[in-house]
């Protein structure tokens, strides 16, 4: 990758939001919790918290037991945990909704905002990006200025922020890389030049 092309390899985001996601992630578990964080075009700053249904969720009750079932037959092995055959389900991956998904670009683009942060949880494996996420984010959504965080909700998960495991990452052209994450209190007094901006809508 040249030097223009270089993004700055850092997430910077309010210790609200990592709560927030930690709390959507910990509603869900064992299934994948999935959302969105937009902020205002042209600046890449967190704002708008945005929990999205995680579409590969089954809804009835039925459904939820065949799925506990297929989770205890599932062997996990490491990276490959999110790929054993069929069992894949909304305890190994995420889709978003595609209605819900076109709502919210709308949203965004009425708001002049866009999707600086898409994250998702991982229930059993740790949180970094699987084969399917990578080639979601190599997809037609694609955009390099994405942070893509991932948290583990998994038990004895490492923690990388406070006590969670919470990392971030830029995929682009299918390739993964780790950046920095610094929570701050307000993004008032952070490097984000976002000073004469009030950090909560
Ligand atoms: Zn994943």
């Amino acid at each position: 990758m040249d030097a223009e092309r270089r993004l700055d390899a850092v997430l910077v985001i309010r210790a609200d939001l990592v709560e927030d996601v930690m709390a959507h992630a910990r509603e869900e578990h064992p299934h994948e919790a999935c959302g969105i964080i937009a902020g205002p075009e042209g600046a890449e700053r967190p704002e708008r918290f945005i929990r999205m249904v995680n579409a590969a969720k089954p809804s009835g009750d039925e459904a939820a037991e065949a799925e506990e079932r297929a989770l205890r037959s599932v062997v996990l092995s490491g990276d490959h945990a999110e790929y054993q055959g069929e069992q894949r389900s909304s305890t190994t991956y995420y889709t978003f909704d595609r209605k819900e998904r076109l709502r919210v670009n709308d949203e965004m683009d009425d708001r002049d905002e866009w999707p600086v942060v898409i994250y998702h949880s991982h229930t059993r494996s740790p949180a970094y990006p699987s084969q399917v996420d990578i080639d979601y984010a190599s997809g037609p959504l694609s955009d390099p200025r994405i942070h893509y965080v991932i948290v583990s909700t998994r038990e004895g998960a490492p923690p990388t922020v406070g006590e969670y495991e919470f990392r971030s990452f830029r995929i682009v052209d299918g390739e993964v890389t780790e950046e920095d994450v610094e929570v701050v209190e307000s993004y008032m007094f952070s490097h984000t030049g976002a000073d004469d901006v009030p950090d909560r809508a």
